[in-house]
């Protein structure tokens, strides 16, 4: 593709309106945790799905939120494992990070998602790790190449504490590429806030995965995830102050 020049007469028209745009305003910072802590009367991070009004063409029905209301954040700070810079395990960790790097890009169009480079101010964590063994209810053991793991916390960050989610994801070293990303896909996807499945095979956040990886949203995915960050959230507003010499934890 070439590039083509803006002709000369435009210019005027450019710079007016380069100074009518507003001011873009500043995204928030990620701060360091100080210090964290459970919230307070939190027995189970989520709670059963709420009922959706017939004919709503997403899977709101299937989300639960947590007892606090739904885990989700106007801006998110996101930390992603860094890959070996050499040795054997150097090329294999770079396809690993280029494939969450791929799924992480098709979220960020949708939601406001800061990367950090410290841990400690990231709600999400994305670690090259194999998930351990789940047993399910009929007691077998089953395997996944994904997981993510919520925890309802108040977190110090600045001096003040404030509500948060914090999620672990763990993604499987050693999948395919496009099963790396895939699987990426839909876990960021509960990390962001959507704590459910879809029943519909060709949706990113599909219970059962269908026979091509799924390596885009869907409008479904979309629709939901709209609707996730139109309801109310304590999430990220300040938490009431416990009494002096209350357990907290870096
Ligand atoms: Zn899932």
């Amino acid at each position: 593709m070439t590039r083509r020049s803006v002709p000369v007469a435009w210019w005027p028209l450019l710079l007016l309106a380069g100074l009518a745009a507003p001011a873009r305003s500043a995204e928030p910072a990620c701060l360091t945790a100080l210090a964290s802590r459970p919230a307070p009367a939190i027995q189970t991070p989520l709670v059963a799905p709420i009922a959706a009004p017939a004919g709503t063409d997403d899977y709101r029905d299937r989300l639960r939120p947590t007892p606090l209301g739904w885990a989700r954040l106007d801006h998110w700070c996101l930390w992603v494992e860094p890959a070996a810079s050499d040795g054997p395990a150097a090329l294999w960790d770079q396809r690993w990070l280029t494939a969450i790097e791929a799924a992480l890009t098709r979220w960020q169009k949708l939601l406001p998602i800061t990367r950090v480079a410290d841990p400690a101010a990231a709600q999400v964590r994305v670690l090259r790790q194999r998930p351990p063994l789940m047993r399910d209810a009929s007691g077998r053991t089953r395997a996944s190449h994904g997981r993510a793991l919520l925890e309802v916390l108040e977190v110090n960050r600045g001096g003040s504490w404030v509500l948060e989610p914090r999620v672990q994801v763990l993604i499987s070293p050693g999948q395919r590429p496009q099963a790396t990303e895939a699987t990426a896909l839909h876990e960021l996807g509960h990390a962001f806030g959507l704590w459910g499945h879809s029943d519909d095979a060709a949706d990113a956040m599909a219970a059962v995965p269908g026979a091509q990886p799924v390596l885009e949203l869907s409008p479904r995915d979309r629709a939901t995830l709209r609707w996730l960050y139109r309801q109310p959230s304590r999430f990220g507003q300040p938490a009431p102050a416990l009494p002096e010499g209350s357990a907290a934890s870096p």
